[in-house]
């Protein structure tokens, strides 16, 4: 998988070179994912519960009560964090101020995972101001930390979520918002969660964020250097989703990496006045 991974991120590099240092983090960043093993637990408990739940709309979890491994995401964002303060990165030195923080006061990662997981954009601007971190960087650190749980987390739920009638424009999984879209090669429309990369079925014509079906009020547009892929909006809400035609695009990269290489296509939205998807907006390195 990280070979096959690795040679699609080579070709990428040749592809969007504007995009040869964010591609090589996260190259360097996924190896350090695979050396985590969450430990997590996870109990079904009762299938018509959870089946009220779901009718009602609530999520299988909310951002707040994920059963992660905490320890090994703690563990995993401090890595990230020394590696790269070990490199030739702009921000070395703010990055190694955030480490000397952690040193001092062990339960500062703690705090930002937390940060992050509850939507708290104030806490996590004034903690990576006061080590002069981007908080966009930290942001980043925090979803990488995270997706080992995440991923183990999906394979634990998979079976449960896919059972479900599911007709909404946030994560059934976590209850988050989508970050991309994609639309498969039989036309049908997947959004893709920003948090833990869930990908639910969900209708062209409905805006994942206010649920407005007005097909005068939904609309998209493309990007003449980006074959494949456009941006849905909606004029009712003004928010928008980038997303990758299937059908165009043969073999794509992870949506994760997707979103962080089409950072381009959201300043060309921004500046139609649109606003970003997801409250969290996560993969920016
Ligand atoms: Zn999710
Ligand atoms: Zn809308």
């Amino acid at each position: 998988m990280l070979d096959k991974l690795g040679k699609k991120i080579d070709q990428l590099i040749q592809q969007k070179p504007i995009y040869q240092e964010a591609l090589l983090v996260y190259r360097e960043l996924l190896g350090f994912l695979d050396e985590i093993q969450p430990v997590i637990t996870y109990d079904a408990g009762d299938a018509s519960v959870r089946e009220i739940k779901t009718r009602e709309g609530f999520p299988l979890f909310s951002r707040g009560d994920l059963p992660i491994d905490h320890e090994g995401a703690v563990l995993l964002f401090q890595r990230l964090l020394e590696h790269l303060s070990s490199t030739k990165r702009k921000d070395r030195d703010a990055l190694e101020q955030a480490l000397n923080r952690v040193q001092g006061k062990p339960t500062w990662v703690r705090d930002m995972i937390w940060a992050f997981l509850s939507g708290d954009e104030g806490r996590i601007t004034t903690m990576s101001l006061e080590v002069a971190l981007w908080p966009m960087v930290a942001r980043f650190l925090a979803h990488m930390a995270l997706q080992p749980s995440m991923r183990s987390l999906r394979e634990l739920t998979t079976e449960v979520v896919q059972g479900y009638t599911w007709n909404y424009g946030y994560c059934p999984l976590c209850g988050s918002t989508p970050n991309m879209a994609y639309l498969s090669d039989e036309g049908k429309r997947f959004l893709h969660c920003e948090l833990c990369g869930y990908e639910w079925h969900y209708p062209r014509l409905k805006c994942p964020f206010c649920g407005e079906e007005r097909a005068k009020d939904l609309g998209y547009f493309t990007s003449e250097e980006d074959e494949g892929y456009r941006i849905d909006f909606c004029k009712k809400c003004r928010r928008y989703i980038k997303t990758l035609d299937m059908r165009l695009i043969g073999f794509p990269a992870p949506l994760e990496l997707e979103d962080l290489i089409t950072l381009h296509l959201d300043v060309l939205a921004q500046k139609q006045g649109l606003k970003a998807s997801g409250d969290q907006h996560a993969s920016r390195i």
